[in-house]
């Protein structure tokens, strides 16, 4: 599940894929899927929503929260909380 509040959101007409990168090509793929986030006008709010929603997979307001350099999961929801605050984009 993704944050859907918005209709100003850059990932709308994006396919989903996108936001959930996987195989030998992730990092580059996290990257393009972060860029898009980093010049999103809805970023902050998409992730507050995020931890309300308790999304925990994918690219999600520039967090890759699937990262497993991140992980405990812990982390990646201090990111999202970071970025919801305006202190951070990832
Ligand atoms: S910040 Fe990223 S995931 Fe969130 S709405 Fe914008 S483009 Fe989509």
């Amino acid at each position: 599940m993704r944050p859907t509040a918005s209709p100003k959101r850059l990932c709308q007409n994006i396919d989903p894929e996108v936001f959930f990168p996987e195989g030998t090509n992730r990092p580059a793929q996290v990257a393009f899927a972060q860029t898009i986030c980093r010049g999103c006008p809805v970023l902050r709010s998409c992730a507050a929503e995020a931890l309300r929603l308790g999304i925990t997979h994918g690219v999600v307001a520039s967090v890759d929260l699937s990262d497993p350099l991140i992980r405990p999961l812990e982390e990646a929801k201090r990111r999202l909380q970071r970025v919801a605050d305006g202190r951070r984009v990832c």
